[in-house]
Parts: C-alpha cells; structure tokens; sequence
C-alpha cells in the first residue's frame, strides 16, 4: 500500500500548508518559477486556496450557483470536449465574450487569463474518429483554417472587449505550424513577444516528445518567453517546464485509482480535492528533483497505455484528452 501525506495542503481552512505562489522566475526554489493551475471541478472553487483551473464548461452546468473563487485561477475554454464533440463551436465568439463576463462577475473577482474560443490542430480533431476510446466529430477543415479562426477569434475579442485577459495561442501541428501561426497574428496586428501569457496548444497528446520540446525552444527563440502549458504532466514537466512560465493540468482526476487513507468518500480519490492537493505537491516535487523515479502515491501517469482508464465524469480542461 502506497504511504501517503498525512494532511492535504492548500486547503483554504488554513488546516494544512502547500508550496506559495506567486512564482519569480529567479525563485531559488525550481516550483516556484512558475504558476501551477491545479484544475479543479467548479465546486471546489471556494475551498482551495492554490491557483487554480476551471473550463468555461464546466462553469456553465452551474447555471445560476457560481462558486466564488477563493484563489487567482485561469479559464480554460473547453475548447477541446467541444470540438470533439461537435466538430466545431456552438456558440459564436460575441456568445463566448458574453458568457466570460457573466462567470466573472459571479466568480467574485477576475482569473488572471482567459483562454480564447480556439482550435486544436491535432489530426483525430480535425479528420475525426476514434481515438484513445473516445470518438471524435472532426472538423473537415485544416490546419491553416484553425489558425486562422483562432486568431481571428482573439483579434475580436482582444479589439472589443479590453477588460478581460485574453489569452492569445499558438496552434499547429509540427513545428512549421506554430511558426507560421506566430507570423500570422503579427500580420494581424498581435505581437506576441508583448502578450502577457501566450497558450501553446496541441501538445497535450505529445507531451513528452522531443518535437514538443523543440516547438517550446523555437517559440521562445521567436522571443515569445512567457507561455502557458495546456495540461502538462510530469513527463512534460522534465522536458520543458523550466522554458513555461505556468501551465495547468487535471491529469490526477485520472491518476487516482485509490483513496487517500484519511477519505471518507467512497471508491477511489478521482473526483476528491485533497488526492489532487497531495497531486500539486508531487507534480512541483518533481521540478525540484527531476530524476526522481519512486512516486508516494499513485501518481501514475495516465497516458500509460498499460493503465486502464478510470471514467470520471467531470468536465475538465485540457489534459482531460490525454
Ligand atoms: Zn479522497
């Protein structure tokens, strides 16, 4: 039986402590040169205390009981469950501004980025079937057409509503993509090198390549140093979260094929807060010690072919495809 902490940190109860943010890039400590956004469900907004990750989405079933957040975190867009879904977006652009500003305000105060409407790049996205078990719509278009509706999506938003952090980002498939795609937004107008956050999207699936790896340093080398990661696991943690300066991720909702010994919840710990708490602490452990191999809890990775998925029902961010 895995050993596991004794106390969930991060709680907003101020019963337990977790690594403090915000991060400085000259931080002696490695986790706390970025922001980790833990992704969380929507409920759990009000009692944790850590930056973190919700899906516009995910926000929308909450109807009219927002939650009010009691941390900085980030909008994810959902964009990824809707493509897969839909093969497209089912709400316009102006739709979109309109929901960010309605969660906001019953949010309580403002995330410090707001993912735009935007389309991946992944090839299941895009010509549609089966993939990983789950069965994709496929948008019929390209690669240049999904960027060119992304960046014509933060153009919009970023001209008309000023208020709110959009966060531009970068789509593609190989590494050409994501260049062209940065040229494209400044024949827009959009000098990323000036964003305060830019998204690399696309690379949840691929993570811990060495393509990805490359994308993150040809990006940076085009002076775009300030980039988030969508859903990044440990694997892609070692490779390159040094060279992000914040990502987030929801990977321990399907991780967790056991319970924390002090849970009282029945079945295992893949919809429970403190598991994805004592989660965040090993995911920044592992920027302090990049070689380490023995995990305390079962932290696997679920990309892991040999490990079988277990079904959450949750609306996640982005890491939820991997
Ligand atoms: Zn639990």
């Amino acid at each position: 039986m895995p050993t596991a902490p004794t106390k969930a940190a991060g709680l907003a109860d101020g019963s337990s402590s977790a690594t403090p943010w915000p991060r400085r890039s000259e931080h002696p400590d490695p986790a706390r040169r970025m922001t980790f956004y833990l992704g969380i469900p929507p409920s759990a907004m009000p009692r944790v205390d850590v930056p973190t990750c919700v899906s516009v989405s995910a926000l929308l079933r909450c109807g009219d009981r927002l939650p009010r957040a009691k941390a900085p975190y980030l909008l994810d867009s959902g964009a990824y469950t809707m493509l897969r879904d839909h093969g497209g977006w089912t709400m316009f652009v102006e739709e979109y501004a309109a929901t960010v500003y309605r969660l906001i305000d019953g949010l309580g105060h403002p995330p410090t980025a707001v993912a735009i409407p935007d389309w991946m790049c992944e090839p299941w996205i895009i010509h549609g079937g089966l993939h990983r078990g789950h069965h994709y719509v496929g948008t019929d278009l390209d690669v240049p057409i999904h960027q060119a509706l992304t960046t014509g999506a933060y153009v919009h938003l970023n001209n008309e509503h000023t208020g709110v952090p959009w966060m531009p980002i970068l789509q593609g498939h190989r590494l050409h993509d994501y260049l062209d795609h940065i040229h494209q937004y400044a024949r827009a107008g959009v000098d990323l090198t000036r964003a305060p956050l830019v998204g690399l999207g696309s690379v949840c699936a691929r993570q811990g390549t060495a393509e990805i790896a490359a994308i993150v340093a040809a990006v940076r080398a085009a002076g775009i140093d300030r980039l988030h990661g969508f859903g990044v696991k440990t694997t892609g943690l070692h490779l390159y979260g040094p060279h992000l300066r914040s990502v987030d991720s929801y990977a321990w909702s399907k991780g967790a094929r056991l319970r924390l010994p002090d849970c009282t919840h029945p079945g295992p710990c893949n919809n429970c807060i403190r598991y994805a708490l004592a989660w965040r602490e090993h995911v920044l452990d592992a920027l302090r010690h990049p070689h380490q191999t023995s995990l305390p809890l079962d932290f696997r990775n679920p990309t892991n072919p040999n490990v079988a998925d277990t079904k959450h029902t949750t609306d996640t961010p982005r890491d939820r495809k991997a």
